[in-house]
């Protein structure tokens, strides 16, 4: 089956082929257009821009898409495209170029939940077996989910406000650092003693895997305002210290609890993470050896496929259409769409 994948629930417009069967596939061709310059003046994704940057940039991707695998449109014999969690305009942007195609060309249509692409992310690389741990750190998701199969996810527990790459980029922020604030705050983190500031480890005393970081953010403005006060700024070396003391703190709790999300499920055949978080290097290694000490393999698939990308969305489109799910022009687009629905109930108008 060769299948184009559709993404646009955010701030990156995707297209991609892939051609697979009994849940192996190759991509044929992945290509994404981000949006960066278009919010980088407004601090923030506008949806409004979002949601006509992808109406006016799917075409073009899915052109580049087709060209660079080598496949006409009339060689696809499905359309996968993302249906929802996210900013609704982007979405149905996404949806209604998809019904189009799908229509067209006369082929089998599928919605797909972004969560669920990330999710099945280690199969299409690694070939990872189900059930395994997966942790999404993410600008917008903090979650760990076991999957047990391609549409059998279960939540473990997430994060109860910000999401840690949100605050990875609001640490960057007050104290002056260019976004994305990961990067820039992982680079400065490198010249810095985690040890000096004693930041708080938020709900390590709290059982289960629920995770918080608004707290850790706001302790880091408090001590960089401490500073302030006490010397009239902050040196470059106070900045070096924030920056490793937060990545320090966000690794161990990240690492605390996957231990404990792994303690708690049998059966597990390996621990992957997926997002963009998962490039922090100190928090790769941390989590590797979490996955060591549990006697799990450790998979992290290629950062650009841990991002917002359509080929995770035709994967996971494929293993719904194998399993026989498929949609037909009445799919609808979700803001809100909980992969796990035992946990938490359909919100919105999602039939
Ligand atoms: P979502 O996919 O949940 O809708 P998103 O598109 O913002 O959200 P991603 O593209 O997966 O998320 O990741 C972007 C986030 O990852 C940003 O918040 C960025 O700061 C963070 N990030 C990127 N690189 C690093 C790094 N090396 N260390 C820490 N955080 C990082
Ligand atoms: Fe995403």
């Amino acid at each position: 089956l060769t299948l184009l994948g559709l993404e646009s629930s955010c701030d990156d417009t995707g297209a991609a082929v892939l051609r697979g069967a009994d849940g192996r596939a190759e991509i044929l061709s992945n290509v994404v257009a981000g949006q960066a310059d278009l919010h980088a003046a407004f601090g923030g994704v506008v949806p409004e821009i979002a949601a006509r940057a992808h109406a006016e940039t799917l075409d073009h991707v899915v052109e580049q898409a087709l060209a660079a695998a080598g496949v006409p449109l009339s060689g696809i014999d499905a359309i996968a495209v993302t249906a929802g969690p996210g900013l609704i305009g982007g979405v149905l942007s996404g949806v209604m170029a998809a019904k189009g195609l799908a229509m067209g060309l006369g082929v089998p249509l599928v919605g797909v939940n972004h969560l669920a692409g990330h999710a099945l992310t280690p199969v299409l690389t690694d070939g990872v077996a189900f059930p395994y741990l997966m942790l999404l750190v993410s600008g917008g998701h903090c979650q760990f989910l076991r999957v047990d199969g391609p549409e059998a996810f279960h939540r473990l527990g997430g994060t109860i406000d910000d999401a840690p790459g949100e605050a990875f980029d609001k640490v960057a922020r007050l104290l002056g650092l260019p976004q994305p604030g990961g990067p820039s705050v992982e680079t400065e983190a490198r010249r810095g003693d985690p040890a000096r500031f004693d930041l708080p480890r938020p709900l390590l005393d709290r059982p289960g895997c629920d995770l918080s970081f608004s707290g850790l953010k706001t302790a880091v403005l408090r001590a960089r305002d401490e500073l302030v006060a006490a010397q009239g700024g902050i040196t470059e070396q106070d900045r070096a210290d924030l920056c490793a003391g937060f990545q320090a703190a966000v690794a161990d709790v990240l690492a605390v609890k996957s231990a404990r999300a792994l303690a708690g499920q049998a059966g597990l055949t390996g621990f992957a993470v997926a997002g963009g978080v998962a490039a922090n290097k100190t928090l790769r290694a941390r989590l590797e050896q979490v996955a060591a000490e549990a006697g799990l393999p450790f998979v992290a698939p290629p950062l650009a496929l841990c991002t917002d990308n359509a080929a995770m969305i035709a994967f996971a489109g494929l293993m719904a259409l194998e399993a026989g799910r498929v949609d037909d022009l009445t799919l609808s687009a979700r803001p809100r769409w909980p992969l796990d629905t035992a946990a938490a109930p359909l919100v919105g108008s999602g039939k």
